[in-house]
């Protein structure tokens, strides 16, 4: 814990390592309250620097000997983050022997207990709290691990690589020993002991060999684990089939574990996942949590070649492999389901948390430049918006060129740790390309604006379209350089064809896209022979991450929507519609006038429901957008209003389209109910969005708790208790206690019934999560118990900035708390506060004196670099 500001870090300040770690072996003793590791690594001066600098944290130094010889004590140093060796050889083999108390280890990071079981998390600096050693991505070793342990209670030891040897060992205890061939860095290490489940299988490579696949799960939840099994074959197949990418091992294993602070983590050959992303069956899980655990698995299998094997040079680089990995996850969901659905969730998410913290106190370009806390830079911006850039890469050469580009990028750098420019620059030069503009989205913050002007001239037949872009000022940059910006882009004809474009400007990928590059300030553009004036469709795909700024009118957003040839800008002819009418509903709510629902809006959706497409469609076009993208519209944030205009128009759309929607839902109600096909998950959502208008009706909440009643599947279950929970009916309080009775055994299930209440839209929420935080299921050290609770609440924005409680004093106790013994969910909560700038000065005032309280507090540097950025968004930071 810190007193003072804590120390900054800065990308500048970078110099490659002084020290080599030829080879690593580690040697774990494990006991019930301590564990004892010893280390013995080989090392090699790579520069002049004399002495040895090692990381370390919470470790009991037990011996220290170089070339086997004891080192005096007068030639070390131990601080309380490294330990100094004065004046070492050029090349020397380096033994420790530490101690460390897993048992105690509260924050999750290094080696730790979750139940029974012992396991580690060393991603981004876990490492240097298990042994002493070059904690650096830089620093990339071969690892040889034996892991020791009563045989009885941990019959299972598992590390990285391969299985090299297992043994008895007296006392009834045993050891395993795995040996990884692959020099890695000591951020991918892990180890495993427990008495778990496992299920079996195996997956054939191109090249013929087998590798084994095994999921571990506590006893009796292994079975739970055959859809993660299925889509960790799946993806290993498609990695294969779309990159050329074979793994390397000789088998892969996936550990599921309870108490995680993150998703889930790429170890190299053992993975170890949050159980909420690995366990499934379809009486406790939704189809989305079927939809997550598959995109993840992926995600993590894809980072054994995009991180793993070609690794980031140092944390600034983060990017360099989650971008590209969040990228290739997203491909992969698009290849194996719907392209057009999964793009718009995708966009969705990215709008939702990435526009915000560009938009917030916490904007920090792609590659940051400084940082309080490493742990800090696992954002949506690194991650998200990491891989909107290379999406945009792979637009502007299509995904032929795409290809190439990878395939020299991994036979340039297999093996090593590289940076984001070598990743560019790999695919520039495979494609003959030149990116120095491209390359401001990696050290420009904030999201660009592209303001669209038009004009048409019946007389010369003429269209005019003139783009702008503008970026306003982030943290540290307030004057920004243009970008480059590719817009995918099309014309249409009243009839709803396509306008055949030929434009000098106007190039065709090879996949036949056509790519409007918008390079200057201004631009534009000069279109003859249109005897019409053409509907505008731009942005196609959502191919650049802009705002895009287009006054068009509702007749040609209506138009959009019933013909665009592109899904994407379907859904978002919509969702414009809906923001419009939302902003002006808010507006009257708050001056007190009241204002219609917009009769073009429910006309589009009409249509859109009439039309029995594809059902997953119209189900994202249905849904209004969230709150969190709307606050990015309003100059200020007043919940009370933005939630009166949400519900108004909630209940319009119910009302007007009522006799559609009860068809939608009575011809789907019950239907397939037990198929995985991405069909029957749309026929669902649909009906579910359906159940969710009716439910505003007279009558919907009774039709809700029949639906909870007979639900078969967990989805139809939650998506009725969800409709219960945000209505007044007094069978919420009998749905939520029959949920409870019957999954008070089941965590990942509790999970759901503490979000759905915290996430409820009731004036009651604030108190209610007041309650929940003493109630006997909750546990403030589980991490996804604490998350379902307090980061749904704080997510919640018309509960979390409701006036009339006292929401942030709670919150920000709840915070300090909570920071003293994981301060990783600490950070992850305090986000929440990044709205407070947009508040009305009342409660603006209010937010500020709970974010000071915080800053007051000793926070660990990780939560204080999140809360002192926030302050300072509005340059009230105390002196401390
Ligand atoms: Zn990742």
């Amino acid at each position: 814990m810190k007193t003072d500001e804590p120390k900054k870090i800065y990308l500048q300040d970078y110099r490659p390592p002084d020290f080599e770690v030829q080879k690593v072996d580690l040697h774990f003793d494990l006991y019930e309250d301590f564990c004892r590791v010893q280390s013995t690594l080989r090392i090699r001066r790579l520069g002049t620097v004399r002495d040895l600098v090692l990381d370390g944290i919470d470790l009991q130094l037990e011996k220290i000997t170089v070339d086997r010889k004891p080192w005096p004590s007068a030639r070390y140093h131990i601080s309380p983050e490294s330990l100094t060796l004065d004046d070492v050889p050029d090349q020397f083999t380096l033994e420790t022997v530490v101690k460390i108390f897993p048992d105690k280890n509260t924050d999750l990071e290094g080696l730790y207990r979750s139940g029974p079981m012992f396991c580690t998390q060393c991603e981004p600096q876990g490492f240097r709290k298990i042994t002493y050693y070059l904690d650096r991505p830089d620093s990339m070793s071969q690892f040889t691990v034996t892991v020791a342990a009563d045989k009885k209670k941990y019959p299972i030891l598992l590390s990285n690589g391969n299985r090299a040897e297992q043994k008895d060992l007296p006392d009834g205890r045993h050891q395993v020993t795995w040996e990884d061939p692959f020099k890695k860095p000591a951020y991918l290490f892990a180890l495993v002991a427990g008495d778990l489940g496992v299920i079996h299988d195996s997956f054939t490579t191109f090249s013929e060999k087998k590798i084994g696949l095994e999921i571990y799960a506590p006893h009796g939840q292994q079975e739970r684990c055959w859809h993660a099994m299925e889509c960790l074959k799946k993806a290993m197949k498609w990695d294969e089939e779309r990159f050329g990418r074979e793994y390397d091992l000789t088998a892969y294993l996936i550990v599921a574990v309870d108490d995680f602070n993150a998703g889930a983590m790429e170890n190299k050959g053992l993975n170890i996942f949050n159980s909420r992303l690995v366990l499934a069956d379809p009486i406790s899980a939704t189809d989305s949590d079927y939809f997550n655990i598959e995109s993840v698995i992926a995600h993590e299998y894809f980072h054994n070649w995009t991180g793993n094997r070609v690794t980031l040079r140092d944390w600034f680089e983060l990017s360099l492999k989650e971008g590209l990995t969040v990228f290739r996850d997203q491909e992969f969901s698009m290849d194996v389901g719907s392209r057009a659905v999964v793009r718009i969730e995708s966009v969705n998410d990215l709008r939702q948390k990435q526009f915000s913290e560009d938009a917030g106190p916490n904007a920090h370009p792609i590659r940051p430049e400084s940082c309080y806390a490493v742990d800090n830079f696992f954002t949506p911006t690194i991650y998200e918006k990491g891989a909107e850039v290379i999406r945009m890469m792979q637009t502007m050469v299509g995904r032929p060129g795409f290809r190439k580009g990878m395939d020299l990028y991994f036979s340039r750098y297999d093996g090593q740790a590289v940076t984001i420019e070598d990743f560019a620059q790999a695919i520039a030069d495979a494609n003959e390309q030149h990116w120095d503009q491209f390359q401001l989205w990696y050290s420009q913050a904030g999201t660009p604006t592209v303001t669209v002007e038009e004009d048409y001239d019946p007389v010369k037949k003429s269209y005019h379209l003139t783009l702008r872009q503008s970026c306003g000022p982030s943290p540290g940059q307030v004057v920004k350089k243009p970008f480059l910006i590719p817009l995918l882009i099309g014309l249409l004809r009243k009839d709803g064809s396509e306008v055949n474009l030929r434009h000098p400007d106007v190039t065709v990928n090879s996949e036949g896209q056509k790519i409007l590059y918008l390079r200057d300030p201004e631009k534009t553009l000069l279109f003859h022979d249109l005897p019409e004036k053409p509907v505008l469709s731009l942005n196609r795909q959502f191919s650049a991450p802009v705002h895009l700024q287009w006054r068009a009118t509702d007749e040609e957003l209506l138009h959009l929507l019933a013909y665009d040839s592109d899904d994407f800008n379907r859904w978002e002819a919509g969702q414009i519609l809906a923001t419009q009418n939302l902003l002006v509903l808010t507006q009257a709510a708050q001056a007190g006038r009241s204002h219609a629902v917009s009769p073009a809006l429910l006309a589009g959706l009409q249509k859109v429901l009439d039309n029995r497409s594809d059902p997953a469609l119209q189900a994202m076009i249905l849904q209004l957008p969230e709150d969190s993208y709307l606050v990015q519209m309003q100059a200020v944030l007043h919940a009370p209003a933005m939630s009166a205009a949400r519900v108004q128009l909630e209940l319009g759309i119910a009302n007007g389209l009522q006799t559609l929607l009860r068809e939608t839902y009575e011809n789907l109600n019950g239907k397939n109910p037990h198929s995985r096909d991405p069909l029957d998950f749309g026929r669902r959502h649909l009906k579910n969005t359906a159940l969710f208008y009716l439910s505003f009706l007279p009558g919907g909440a009774d039709l809700a708790f029949k639906q909870f009643q007979q639900a078969k599947i967990m989805t139809d279950r939650q998506a009725a208790l969800q409709a219960l929970c945000d209505s007044e009916s007094s069978l919420r309080e009998q749905a939520l206690q029959e949920f409870r009775d019957q999954w008070k055994n089941d965590t990942l299930v509790l999970n759901k019934w503490f979000a759905l209440q915290a996430s409820s839209r009731r004036r009651q929420t604030f108190s209610d999560v007041v309650k929940l935080w003493d109630h006997v299921d909750f546990n403030k050290k589980n991490p996804n118990r604490v998350y379902s609770l307090l980061w749904r609440f704080g997510e919640n924005i018309p509960c979390f900035h409701d006036p009339t409680q006292p929401t942030y004093e709670f919150f920000a106790d709840k915070i300090i708390e909570i920071d003293r013994y994981n301060p990783q969910v600490a950070t992850r909560l305090s986000g929440s506060f990044n709205l407070w700038v947009k508040l009305p000065t009342t409660q603006k005032a209010s937010a500020g004196r709970a974010l000071q309280k915080m800053l007051r507090s000793n926070l660990s540097k990780n939560t204080y670099e999140i809360v002192s950025k926030a302050l300072k968004a509005e340059d009230m930071a105390p002196t401390i």
